[in-house]
């Protein structure tokens, strides 16, 4: 299927960027989200291949912007098919190093984004799904909601959210030809990997997959452009896990 209306969160770089590429080669037109980065999310617009592409704004910590954001682009791409919640934070905070505020502080900004600003966006995304008579949603999710995040706590609670939310809705949906389903990547290089990836710690990370690498976003992307295939209305409510035969060695 081509010439679906797709909306891509955090396109503007990294995962979301790749996955906003395989849609519109796969001759899709994409609304590209993006917060603060305006110019490059145009600059990812212009070089796309095919017409209709569209640049969309929004906090997706703040309800109000999130249903602009998810209406503003069904208008403009003429109705939604593919809601894709890519954009997400990292936030690390040590239980023991973090001081109760700012404890608060990193909670509630992770779980607004990674979390409430996806159920937001589905629930925004919805009204127009049905009325194109079904549709797809794709969460992405983290090796985190597996296993936790020890020094991250706050996001890989969010991230787990995120994978119990896609199934719940999963169910949900499903009588309204609408399937979701959630990626959950391990380490990608992006810029949310960058310091994490340098050195000691890259090695080590890189270690940990028999492939002795990280996966590259386009592999990510991959996997949600087929999840929302028509052919994939069968892998609603999985997790799939993406982490290149990573954590099975004794
Ligand atoms: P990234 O930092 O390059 O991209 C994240 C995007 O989300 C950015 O464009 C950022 O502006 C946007 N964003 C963050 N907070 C926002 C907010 N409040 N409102 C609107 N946009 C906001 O990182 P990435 O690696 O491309 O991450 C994409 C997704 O993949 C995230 O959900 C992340 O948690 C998930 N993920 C990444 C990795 C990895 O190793 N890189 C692993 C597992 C999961």
């Amino acid at each position: 299927m081509t010439g679906r209306a797709v909306l891509v969160t955090g396109a503007s770089r990294g995962i979301g960027r790749a996955i906003a590429t395989a849609f519109a080669e796969g001759g899709d037109r994409v609304a590209i989200h993006h917060r603060d980065s305006a110019a490059l999310a145009e600059q990812l617009r212009d070089s796309l291949p095919g017409d209709g592409h569209v640049v969309v704004r929004a906090d997706l910590a703040a309800p109000d912007e999130v249903r602009a954001m998810v209406d503003g682009a069904a208008d403009r791409l003429g109705g939604l098919h593919v809601l894709v919640n890519n954009a997400g934070v990292f936030t690390g905070h040590d239980i023991l190093e973090t001081d109760y505020e700012q404890w608060q502080r990193q909670w509630r900004r992770t779980v607004d984004t990674n979390l409430l600003g996806p159920a937001n966006a589905c629930w925004c995304a919805v009204r127009h799904l049905r009325e194109a008579g079904g549709g797809r949603i794709i969460n992405v999710s983290s090796r985190g909601a597996f296993r936790g995040e020890p020094g991250a706590p706050a996001y890989g609670a969010s991230k787990a959210g995120l994978n119990a939310l896609g199934q719940s809705l999963a169910v949900a949906l499903a009588p309204y030809g609408i399937a979701v389903a959630t990626v959950a990547p391990g380490f990608v290089e992006t810029d949310m990997t960058n310091e994490h990836l340098k050195a000691e710690r890259g090695a080590q990370i890189r270690a940990q997959s028999p492939f002795g690498r990280v996966a590259r976003p386009e592999e990510i992307a991959g996997a949600v452009h087929w999840l929302a295939s028509p052919a994939a209305e069968w892998a609603s409510g999985t997790v799939v896990d993406l982490n290149g035969a990573s954590y099975l060695r004794t």
